[in-house]
């Protein structure tokens, strides 16, 4: 971790790794890291908090075969891989307007091409400027493909059959053909010539190891070739961003941070994000895990080091650390007078995510920064409003919100809880709470659970509204006079349905209608075109008060009509649009507020 400077220093790229779920992200960081322990010299520390190290001469060793493909000299010291694959960890590695992450390997299971994470995968990317390459996963179980252990993709290829390699071919091209259905040029990495225009796509298994050397080759080139700016070195102050806040046995409180820049010190001031507000604290201890000992951390495995430069992941002891916010950017103070300055700086970066707002959404509340940041632009993708966003357990005030809601727009009456708990003694009747501690799981509750309410509304209410209908009398077709009156008519426009009071062009009500028939059989609605025979009761006669050839019109309730335009818009048809302006104009005479400011 801690190399000597040099004018032009380039710090270790970051790494991610991203996919659906069971397409073998575990699988293979478990086996680069094992790659790495095989390898790796005696004492030689790879494992850090929260991401493990591969050393560049590992990778030049690996490569050594794929020379002639991957020319590489190595100017970075190594690749820095974050831990834990999955993007509810990824998103709390978040930088103002990005990631701290410079590349990430979106693992995909060959054999089923990109599904629904992958997809969401690639848009969290996108929106995070996070450069990609494509790790096509489980190689070894095309039929027929033999796997030698830990060779590179690029000899193991060359020992397959023809018809495998066509296979394998195909494999890569339904991937290639989703990638530029999703507006990316993709082809195997091999066979690209410009890697600025093209995701790469490496076969590998996880497995047996093939494509392990080629995937880390072109991770160490790709990065130090197109980010070298990125990820030049700044002897300055640290930068970093907190991935876990934990209670460890014996250090209380403590954060797991991801140095991205510069250099932290024992007893360096910081400045960090709390749940309640910004905290500033002096470095106790830093941490990293013992050398040669097991990767699962416990007080134990950890010793404390003096120093440690970017790019790294480290435990940090210092007081106050109980409020520290996960995905909150953290920053040493190295001049008394900047601190207002860094104050703002995360104030404001928190602002921005922090949602309030008094419209008909949801109340959402997780656990870290970055994963609220990541649950609202899911959300938003989705089309669905969120009324408040924050982080923290659930609260009194988070259910009253949601049961404002709930009154108004009983769907959105909902708190949606990301690894977050429901403080104690709190009545939340009359409010849904939707729990997951999966991102996109959560975001599927949150759809559905909206949907039944909607579908359920729909069939109650909608079914109970008068709505908009205009028939003519047809001449001569009068069976019966009055009491009840029973006619042919032609529905011009719109719905009737028994129970449905009747008007006349001037407003004056003419009874309602009792039944409709077509040809002897009772029918529950009649719409647009439709001739048929309906009894009409009430004081009403034909030649009296209604006549052969009369217009009349359904008599729609003023709030009827409101929430047929406010909550079922798509179920107005284009001739229902033109019966709803002419019954306005109508019932207008009447009351001049009828139908006022709607979007009809
Ligand atoms: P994750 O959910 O993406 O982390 O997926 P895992 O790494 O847990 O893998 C899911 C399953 O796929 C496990 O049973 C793995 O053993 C298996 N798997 C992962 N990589 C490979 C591979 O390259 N080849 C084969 N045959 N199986 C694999």
């Amino acid at each position: 971790m801690k190399i000597s400077n040099s004018e032009k220093r380039l710090r270790q790229p970051i790494v991610v790794v991203l996919g659906h779920v069971d397409h073998g992200k575990t699988t293979l960081l478990d086996k680069i890291r094992g790659t790495t322990v095989v390898k790796k010299e005696p004492g030689e520390m790879t494992q850090e908090v929260g991401a493990s190290f591969v050393p560049s001469y590992i990778i030049e060793k690996l490569a050594e075969p794929l020379k002639k493909v991957i020319p590489i000299k190595l100017q970075i010291p190594g690749l820095l891989f974050i831990d834990t694959p999955g993007h509810e960890y990824f998103s709390n590695l978040r930088r103002r307007g990005g990631s701290v992450a410079d590349i990430a390997i979106l693992v995909v299971d060959i054999t089923e091409g990109l599904q629904k994470q992958s997809i969401e995968s690639i848009q969290i990317l996108r929106e995070r400027k996070v450069p990609f390459l494509i790790a096509a996963n489980k190689i070894d179980k095309i039929p027929g493909w033999k796997s030698t252990n830990d060779i590179p993709f690029l000899a193991s290829i060359e020992k397959q059959r023809n018809d495998v390699k066509v296979y394998l071919d195909n494999l890569v091209y339904n991937l290639v053909s989703q990638l530029a259905n999703l507006g990316f040029s993709a082809e195997r990495y091999d066979r690209i010539k410009d890697f600025t225009k093209t995701v790469a796509i490496v076969p590998v298994s996880a497995k047996t190891g093939e494509g392990i050397a080629d995937l880390l080759a072109l991770l160490a080139g790709l990065t130090q070739r197109y980010l070298e700016t990125r990820l030049k070195f700044a002897e300055g102050p640290a930068k970093g961003v907190i991935l876990e806040v934990k209670e460890d046995p014996g250090l209380g409180h403590t954060i797991d941070v991801i140095i991205y820049d510069g250099v932290l010190k024992k007893n360096d001031t910081i400045i960090l994000g709390g749940i309640n507000g910004i905290i500033i604290t002096k470095v106790r201890g830093i941490f990293v895990p013992r050398p040669l000992q097991d990767m699962k951390l416990s007080k134990y495995d950890l010793t404390p080091i003096d120093e440690v430069y970017a790019a790294a992941g480290v435990k940090l002891s210092a007081p106050n650390l109980e409020e520290a916010l996960a995905g909150s950017p953290l920053y040493v103070i190295e001049d008394e007078s900047k601190v207002e300055q860094y104050k703002q700086q995360i104030e404001e970066e928190i602002k921005e995510v922090r949602l309030y707002s008094d419209i008909d959404g949801i109340v959402l509340k997780a656990d870290s920064l970055g994963t609220l940041e990541a649950l609202i632009s899911a959300l938003q993708r989705e089309g669905i409003p969120i009324r408040l966003a924050d982080i923290g357990p659930i609260s009194k005030r988070d259910v009253i919100e949601a049961s404002i809601v709930a009154q108004r727009s009983k769907e959105y009456g909902i708190i949606a809880a990301f690894r977050v708990k429901l403080l104690q003694g709190i009545d939340t009747s009359g409010v849904k709470i939707l729990y997951n501690e999966i991102i996109y799981q959560l975001i599927e509750d949150i759809k559905k659970h909206i949907n039944e309410i909607r579908e359920a509304e729909k069939r109650r209410t909608f079914d109970t509204l008068i709505l908009p209908g205009k028939i003519k009398i047809l001449p001569g077709y009068v069976f019966r006079r009055s009491d009840p009156v029973v006619v042919g008519i032609e529905v011009i426009g719109g719905v009737i349905r028994p129970k449905y009071p009747l008007i006349k062009e001037d407003g004056r009500r003419v009874g309602e209608v009792l039944q409709i028939q077509d040809n002897k059989k009772s029918l529950e609605r009649a719409t647009k075109g439709m001739e048929v025979a309906i009894s009409i009761k009430g004081n009403v006669m034909i030649g009296r008060h209604i006549n052969e050839g009369d217009i009349l019109y359904t008599d729609v309730p003023k709030e009827d009509l409101e929430i047929l335009a406010n909550k079922y818009p798509s179920s107005i048809t284009d001739d229902m649009r033109e019966v709803i302006k002419e019954i306005i104009r109508i019932k207008r005479k009447e009351d001049p507020l009828y139908g006022l400011g709607l979007q009809i």
